[in-house]
């Protein structure tokens, strides 16, 4: 079992990383960490989402799709060199331990 921390912190890298790539909805990002293996409740979800928007790595959006208003959420040009320096240090880090584990 994953330590809360560190999945609270992989949690956070992902919605950057796919926030990223396109905008993206609260019930997308739980679905695409679902398929990652990592199960969220909408009360882990949603303050992670605001806790990344108020530090200004996301920008919320509204969309209406199916005649539906939907939140969508990007990276922001902050949340972009976070993830890159995030990306960086995970490199470095995985290097190191897949090394040391063979
Ligand atoms: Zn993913």
């Amino acid at each position: 079992m994953l330590d809360r921390e560190f999945f609270l912190g992989f949690v956070r890298i992902h919605i950057l990383y796919h926030a990223s790539k396109e905008p993206i909805s609260g019930v997308e990002i739980a679905k695409e960490l679902r398929r990652h293996g990592y199960y969220l409740s909408p009360g882990t979800l949603y303050p992670a989402l605001h806790r990344l928007e108020k530090k200004g790595y996301l920008e919320r959006s509204s969309r209406v799709v199916a005649g539906k208003v939907r939140k969508y959420y990007v990276i922001t040009q902050q949340g972009l060199e976070v993830l890159k320096d995030a990306s960086k240090k995970i490199r470095e880090l995985v290097d190191e331990v897949l090394e040391e584990g063979g």
